[in-house]
């Protein structure tokens, strides 16, 4: 990185930009206040990866709600899913006999949604269903379904808007693709 006080410096191309994310919100949301209507949902936002598109998202559900969160953690060494998936933050509410709504950041291999919707279900939610800002449909590897998506994302480590690289870089108002050379960089530190 050549100035670390200018993070767009870290990014290769921008594949969601502001406008695009605006967009998929207000789509979703219409979609979500149709679905939703007269059901009260609890709606879960996955930390800290959706906390950005869930407020965005959330203000374009014109229906009565709860919100709460929940955190797993499934990235071992930040690239690669390793399978195995940990609750490190549960949600506050009860869950039994409510209509879930997940709101996740990205699904990649499927691993976390799985563990989470078996969860919840186990709980006695009425219903579960997950809406994902991105579906990264090619590296599935859990027969799962995302309810709900902005769109699908090519097979690339994306960043911003909650999307993080070892916890950074959360903050860019887009998504898009990190240059391979921060990477690199991390690679050989
Ligand atoms: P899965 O269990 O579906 O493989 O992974 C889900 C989680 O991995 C996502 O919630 C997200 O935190 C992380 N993840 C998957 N793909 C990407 C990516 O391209 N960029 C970033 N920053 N995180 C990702
Ligand atoms: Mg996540
Ligand atoms: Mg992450």
């Amino acid at each position: 990185m050549q100035n670390s006080d200018n993070i767009d410096n870290i990014i290769d191309r921008v594949l969601f930009s502001q406008d695009d994310i605006e967009e998929i919100c207000q789509r979703l949301g219409k979609q979500l206040t149709e679905d939703y209507a007269g059901k009260f949902p609890l709606v879960i936002g996955v930390l800290k990866g959706a906390v950005y598109f869930m407020t965005d998202l959330t203000r374009h559900m014109n229906v009565k709600m709860q919100n709460d969160f929940m955190d797993v953690s499934s990235y071992g060494d930040g690239f690669e899913s390793s399978g195995k998936v940990r609750l490190d933050i549960d949600v506050q509410a009860d869950v039994k006999d409510r209509d879930v709504l997940l709101v996740e950041d990205i699904v990649d291999t499927g691993h976390t949604l799985k563990f989470m919707k078996d969860l919840l279900n186990k709980r006695g939610a009425k219903s579960v269903k997950c809406c994902a800002l991105l579906n990264k449909t090619e590296r599935r590897e859990d027969n799962v379904v995302v309810d709900y998506y902005g769109s699908k994302v090519e097979n690339a480590f994306v960043v911003g808007y909650g999307l993080d690289y070892l916890n950074a870089y959360r903050n860019l108002p887009y998504v898009g693709v990190l240059k391979p050379e921060v990477i690199q960089a991390n690679l050989n530190r």
